[in-house]
């Protein structure tokens, strides 16, 4: 890798060096670190604080054991996960995962990208992220239950309303949220603002389960009437996943006027020409927490074809990859290109490899990088800790146009950073280097020992 630049070569061969065999982690870093050329050829200041060498360290990985006992009494073990990233400008903030493919190398490179993200939606919250290679699938609600009070119980040492905020994120609903949120406050005896996407009767936001796929739409509209004079309506979408982001982002597309036509889930995917039926999606993957292969069963309209990867070759004017890292790749990139896709924005964290987003590009398509574009949860998850904070609450219309502000300011702070370092349009670049600015200033003001 040559960034045709000495500061960022000798920092990056450095990660590479200290965090061999994590590759999730180090194509974070690389996109990042190809987006601050012009920024720190810039700022000096960069290069003589030590900027980019710190920011790559997290501040603390705290790794552990969870015991936990199944339904047939059998002593189970996973591997718990925190790593507290970036405190510049707040309390660590990200969610939890709990998925069998998590590792440090995948909890690194999300907690990295959440400090920038963090920082894009203007709200003081510093950036972490933590997890489980646990998997939920199959499990029933007991041993759902034991095995979040245990990871819990250590988890407790670490995190606090003024500390660290964790949240939700693949595997980790509002279900898991409620028995990790009765653990900690067994555990303290305090009830506070100490995890986010708690259900509304105990301390929740409204609008925060619907606010990462609404903020996705809401920034993917901004993107496309400032970048092109267009709208949403009438547009063909496809969607991949059907958890969390997936589901809300087709509702708002919908609300927005488009017809989503494909979704999916890791076995397969589906396609409606019809426009997908939002609410039985909702009754197989929400309540009966069943497979995406049930719609074709339930819909004539539909087909269910097997193997989700095959969703990007279906013809779409609007991509929205909500599913999970590299789903989408160099090219799978090039047919969507060919099919005519005119705007892509990324639902998921780092879902389109870096030989899709160079394709995007190149090929002159609008395409909204994870970090800006998913922001929307962790900015109502801001939002919460503010309500916590207040102990008040405010209306899911107050919320909503809170959101839908954020994410407007997050398109035009990016697109004005890209303008600015000289690559108007590129908001991969122009996210980066905005998110970049507080969190270096902040570390500098601060001194080195942070
Ligand atoms: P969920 O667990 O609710 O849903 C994940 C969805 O993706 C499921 O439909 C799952 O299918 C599918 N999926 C998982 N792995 C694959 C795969 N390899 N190929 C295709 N589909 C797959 O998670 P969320 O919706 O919360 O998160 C989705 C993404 O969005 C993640 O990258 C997450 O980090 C990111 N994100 C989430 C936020 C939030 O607020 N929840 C905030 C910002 C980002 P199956 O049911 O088969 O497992």
């Amino acid at each position: 890798m040559n960034f045709q630049n000495d500061y960022l070569n000798r920092v990056y061969e450095e990660v590479c060096r200290r965090n061999a065999g994590e590759p999730e982690f180090l194509q974070a870093v690389r996109e990042v670190l190809e987006s601050l050329k012009p920024v720190v050829e810039k700022d000096p200041s960069i290069e003589k604080n030590g900027v980019l060498e710190r920011i790559v360290e997290p501040e603390r990985f705290i790794q552990f054991r969870v015991s936990w006992v199944d339904d047939k009494g059998q002593v189970q073990v996973n591997r718990g996960y925190r790593v507290q990233f970036n405190s510049a400008i707040g309390p660590y903030k990200g969610g939890l995962r709990f998925h069998p493919s998590v590792n440090a190398s995948v909890i690194k490179f999300l907690g990295f990208e959440q400090v920038f993200k963090n920082s894009l939606t203007g709200l003081p919250m510093g950036g972490g992220k933590g997890g489980s290679d646990f998997d939920p699938k199959g499990k029933s609600d007991m041993e759902i239950m034991r095995f979040c009070q245990s990871f819990m119980t250590e988890l407790a040492k670490h995190i606090g309303a003024d500390t660290d905020v964790p949240a939700g994120d693949i595997g980790v609903g509002a279900r898991e949220i409620g028995y990790l949120f009765g653990q900690y406050k067994r555990l303290r005896n305090e009830f506070t603002g100490v995890l986010t996407g708690k259900g509304l009767t105990y301390g929740g936001s409204l609008v925060r389960k619907e606010a990462t796929g609404y903020g996705l739409l809401y920034f993917t509209s901004e993107m496309l009437k400032n970048m092109k004079q267009e709208s949403l309506q009438g547009k063909r979408v496809v969607i991949s996943g059907s958890g969390n982001v997936a589901i809300y982002a087709a509702q708002k597309a919908q609300e927005l006027g488009a017809t989503v036509v494909a979704m999916s889930d890791s076995n397969g995917y589906i396609i409606d020409e019809a426009g997908i039926q939002l609410a039985v999606v909702q009754q197989i993957k929400e309540v009966e927490r069943a497979r995406i292969k049930e719609y074709a069963q339930r819909v004539p309209s539909a087909q269910y074809v097997e193997g989700c990867r095959g969703i990007w070759s279906v013809k779409c004017d609007v991509a929205l990859p909500c599913a999970t890292q590299n789903e989408l790749n160099g090219q799978e990139a090039q047919q969507l290109v060919d099919n005519g896709v005119m705007a892509v924005a990324e639902g998921a964290n780092m879902p389109c490899t870096p030989e899709a987003v160079e394709i995007f590009l190149k090929n002159g398509i609008f395409f909204g990088p994870a970090k800006a574009a998913n922001a929307g949860g962790v900015a109502t998850s801001g939002l919460e800790m503010s309500q916590n904070s207040m102990r008040y609450s405010w209306t899911a219309q107050e919320v909503d146009e809170k959101l839908k502000g954020i994410m407007v300011n997050i398109f035009h702070s990016a697109y004005n950073a890209s303008k600015e370092y000289g690559a108007p349009g590129n908001l991969v670049l122009g996210a980066n280097a905005a998110g970049f600015a507080k969190v270096a200033q902040s570390m500098i003001a601060q001194g080195v020992a942070y």
